[in-house]
């Protein structure tokens, strides 16, 4: 079925629901549009603060009256109070930091949820998320991966994750499954350039299902790969779920801008223990002679993990190799657990666990 064809469906599905003052959902200025993505279809419903609860029965009725009509795809409807407009997107408002939100809610069928966040994208965030996660399964721990970021999702490629996950009867997704690990990806869901038009609340509560109504088979951890930075996605998702902690991926470069400590100080306002730093790219291993250069000053991350008082997880080569296996869906602990970048991936899987305690 065409998407716009299913579009017109859902919105039929659910124009006469009543809402709050006696109006229709169908005219409601706070409906959003209905994105259809390849397994799910999603919307949002924004109400006054303070209505959240009046329209609690509406949001329910919405997604059952999509899911009858949903053609085999998961619905995601959100219910969203505008935004504090003091808040900007460093400085967390008060409600941001938790203040009169609801409590923090564990994520089912995982013991231990762990941000993986960056100051900005292209530091190889999600190529450390996915090595870590190999690391920590390869310390025999059961581990999952989740690709939150919505803005570049590599985790599919990374992993040379295929198709798109199944949805079971009771709405719950089936992770995909790679190299030993459980996976998920908001990537897996989209279509071309998506993300462009999962805005704001859509993006926030398509991923929070993503991340609870995937059904994870009791991993000890999960890894999360944020989006780059300390937008609305990580932050609701800082505020919502329980997390065991973040891990902040820059390069040697990146600590000296202010990006980095920007996206520390967020874990911290929302109160996620920083449970540390890691530097990507941190030196050159020159593959003929196995000789070390430090081509950026390397050590930045190690200094700015002191002066933080955050623990310093360790330092990951820059190699052609880690980029052309992970470009090519071979992630290099999984390909070559005998070498030198397996072997700094597992030195710092194993700082992690010590680090958090876990
Ligand atoms: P981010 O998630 O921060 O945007 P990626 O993980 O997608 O970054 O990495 C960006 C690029 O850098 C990719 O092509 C990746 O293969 C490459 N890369 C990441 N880490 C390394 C490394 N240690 N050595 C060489 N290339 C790397």
């Amino acid at each position: 079925m065409a998407d716009n064809q299913l579009v017109a469906l859902v919105r039929a599905a659910i124009a006469n629901i009543d809402i709050p003052g006696g109006k229709k959902l169908g005219n409601y200025p706070g409906l959003s549009e209905i994105i259809v993505t390849q397994s799910a279809i999603a919307f949002a419903i924004s109400v006054e603060p303070g209505m959240e609860g009046a329209f609690g029965p509406v949001r329910a009725a919405a997604q059952a009256a999509a899911e009858k009509v949903a053609n085999g795809h998961k619905v995601l409807v959100s219910l969203t109070a505008d935004r504090d407009p003091g808040a900007t997107e460093s400085q967390p408002s008060k409600a941001q930091q938790g203040g009169g939100l609801p409590p923090k809610t564990a994520v089912p069928g995982v013991k231990h949820v762990i941000a993986v966040g960056s100051g900005k994208g292209g530091v190889g965030k999600s190529t450390v998320a996915v090595n870590l996660a190999l690391a920590l399964k390869a310390l025999g721990r059961k581990v999952g991966v989740l690709d939150a970021d919505l803005y570049g999702p590599s985790v599919p490629r990374l992993l040379g994750l295929d198709g798109m996950p199944v949805v079971r009867d009771d709405e719950f997704f089936v992770p995909q499954e790679a190299f030993g690990l459980e996976a998920m990806s908001i990537g897996s869901m989209l279509k071309g350039d998506q993300a462009v038009i999962w805005r704001g609340p859509v993006a926030s509560s398509g991923l929070r299902q993503l991340l609870r109504e995937t059904a994870w088979s009791d991993l000890d951890i999960l890894i999360v790969d944020l989006p780059p930075g300390t937008g609305d996605i990580n932050l609701s998702l800082c505020q919502q779920n329980e997390l065991a902690g973040a891990v902040i991926v820059s390069t040697p470069q990146d600590l000296a801008l202010i990006d980095a400590r920007k996206a520390m100080d967020m874990f911290k306002k929302l109160d996620v223990p920083l449970l540390g730093i890691v530097e990507n790219m941190s030196y050159f291993v020159a593959p003929d002679t196995g000789n070390r250069y430090d081509i950026f000053g390397h050590g930045g991350a190690q200094k700015a993990a002191k002066e933080l008082g955050v623990p310093f997880l360790g330092e990951i080569p820059l190699h052609m190799a880690v980029r052309e296996q992970s470009d090519t869906g071979k992630p290099i602990v999984a390909t070559n657990p005998e070498g030198v970048e397996a072997a700094a991936f597992a030195e710092l899987a194993a700082r992690l666990l010590e680090a958090g305690g876990l």
